[in-house]
């Protein structure tokens, strides 16, 4: 039986608005799916789940219509299911070791996940669970995916968790990054909601480190402090031109348009330049989601250059389709050399060259070269740069005797503990991947965090 195909809506009306792309799965569509799982006996799915979901069963309960035991079955290991569902890059993950993968039809894991997710999602923000409490203090810092797995559990071992977060709202790159077009804010605030029905308690507009000490926190009675600050720092080429006009660091781009809604100026405060002809650099998730969010602030054109092959691309390939689809024209194996500006310093090309692909090198990626007088310019009101980012320097720095790598990272033990007693760190700011991976570490610190707080109350 064929892999049921999640219905999307219409290329040419969705570019338009910031209005979700996937419909999800209907009842019918589901119990489809749902049927396609082999159960197999040894399950490889689970080992390619960061998190460790019993995904046949869930999907066993689904396909027995039985959506609200699908979910419990989720959520046991899962805080934020509804966002997985949409974001996570399953082709690399679940789906790749589905036995169904072999013809390229897995089962579609993620699909399902959001379905049994969202069909449940009201149900379970209203529902209330017992937690016994220690009163016990943690605090987490930074509420994105890994801040929100790490406290999520510790609150349900029976931990008296706080989370700060710098900006106004809470999520991370879930709330500031992420288009609403792919993960829509009420999913995340449901999500949200869920927490704080189980005792999370969420303090936004705290810049730790700043506002409020790492030693001030101890002193309110804090035994264990969790890091997850995340990478938002951008990566720039370092190439003339990158201080013009017009030339954005995605994060800035995207957080105008998502978290500052300037999309709705004069409604909101912090405008954005609508451009027509806009070239973002990179091949990750920020570059396709910067270029479709162009796409629907009206640009009448919009290309990713990316300096390797389309296949190389490390965003989500659904996200690439859709992209495509949306009319996102790709250039490929095409680096920029130069950003050109007007006399009022406005950019108004790029100057670019073709890349040669060599041999593998020492860190297993193909060698590439510019080719020698294959400049061209791309004409261009708007340059957002997708480059990477690097995590958020300002909290690492302040603490003393923390251990920092060359890239900025937190250094921990393989427990995600670091030299300081009591000081945990994870997600992004210990090792910059994607949402499963740092709720991965979230989950393995809050049971370190667990492991030390019972130690050191002997
Ligand atoms: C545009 C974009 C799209 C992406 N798309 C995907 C995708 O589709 N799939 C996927 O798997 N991954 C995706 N990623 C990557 C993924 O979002 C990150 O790997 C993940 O969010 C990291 O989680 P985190 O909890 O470590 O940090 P973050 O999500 O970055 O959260 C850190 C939080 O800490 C706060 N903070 C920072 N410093 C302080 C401080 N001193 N005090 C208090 N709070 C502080 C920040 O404001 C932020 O809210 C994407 C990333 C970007 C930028």
């Amino acid at each position: 039986m064929q892999k049921v195909k999640m219905p999307a809506r219409d290329p040419n009306i969705r570019k338009k608005d910031f209005k979700q792309v996937n419909y999800g799965y209907s009842q019918c569509e589901m119990l489809k799916e749902a049927k396609r799982c082999m159960q197999c006996k040894k399950p490889l799915c689970i080992h390619g789940c960061p998190i460790g979901i019993n995904i046949p069963k869930f999907i066993r309960y689904l396909a027995q219509n039985d959506h609200k035991r699908a979910a419990i079955v989720l959520r046991q290991k899962n805080n934020l299911p509804a966002v997985c569902g949409r974001v996570c890059q399953q082709e690399n993950q679940c789906e790749k070791f589905c036995i169904l993968a072999k013809r390229n039809e897995s089962v579609s894991i993620g699909s399902l996940e959001r379905y049994a997710a969202d069909v449940t999602a009201i149900e379970n923000s209203l529902s209330s669970i017992t937690i016994s409490k220690n009163g016990i203090k943690v605090a987490i810092i930074g509420s994105g995916p890994a801040g929100l797995t790490c406290g999520g559990d510790l609150l349900k071992m029976g931990y008296d968790v706080t989370v700060y977060e710098s900006l106004h709202d809470a999520g991370g790159v879930l709330r500031y990054g992420i288009p609403e077009f792919r993960l829509p804010k009420y999913v995340l605030d449901l999500e949200l909601y869920s927490l704080k029905k189980l005792g999370m308690k969420i303090i936004l507009n705290t810049l730790i480190g700043r506002t409020k000490t790492v030693k001030e926190l101890f002193g309110e009675e804090y035994k264990a402090l969790f890091i997850a600050t995340g990478a938002g720092l951008p990566v720039f080429p370092k190439i003339p031109g990158e201080n013009l006009n017009h030339v954005y660091s995605a994060n800035e781009f995207l957080v105008r348009v998502h978290l500052m809604h300037s999309f709705n100026f004069p409604h909101y405060d912090t405008p954005i330049y609508k451009a027509r002809n806009v070239v973002v650099i990179g091949g990750g998730n920020t570059a396709i989601d910067a270029a479709r969010t162009a796409l629907r602030l009206g640009a009448e054109s919009v290309k990713v250059v990316y300096r390797r092959t389309e296949n190389e691309m490390p965003a989500r390939k659904e996200e690439q389709v859709h992209a495509k689809e949306e009319g996102v024209e790709f250039v490929t194996l095409t680096s920029p050399v130069k950003f050109i500006g007007n006399e009022k310093r406005f950019v108004k090309a790029v100057e670019c060259m073709k890349i040669e692909v060599g041999e593998i090198d020492n860190l297993g990626k193909k060698y590439l070269s510019k080719i020698i007088g294959s400049n061209y310019i791309i004409e261009t009101d708007m340059v957002v740069l997708a480059l990477g980012l690097n995590p958020n320097p300002i909290l690492p720095s302040l603490i003393e005797g923390l251990i920092i790598d060359n890239h900025g990272h937190i250094v921990t033990d393989d427990s995600f503990m670091t030299p300081l007693p009591g000081i945990f760190a994870g997600g992004d700011i210990v090792c910059g991947t994607n949402v499963i991976k740092a709720m991965e570490m979230g989950k393995k610190a809050a049971k370190a965090i667990e492991r030390y707080l019972k130690k050191s109350s002997k």
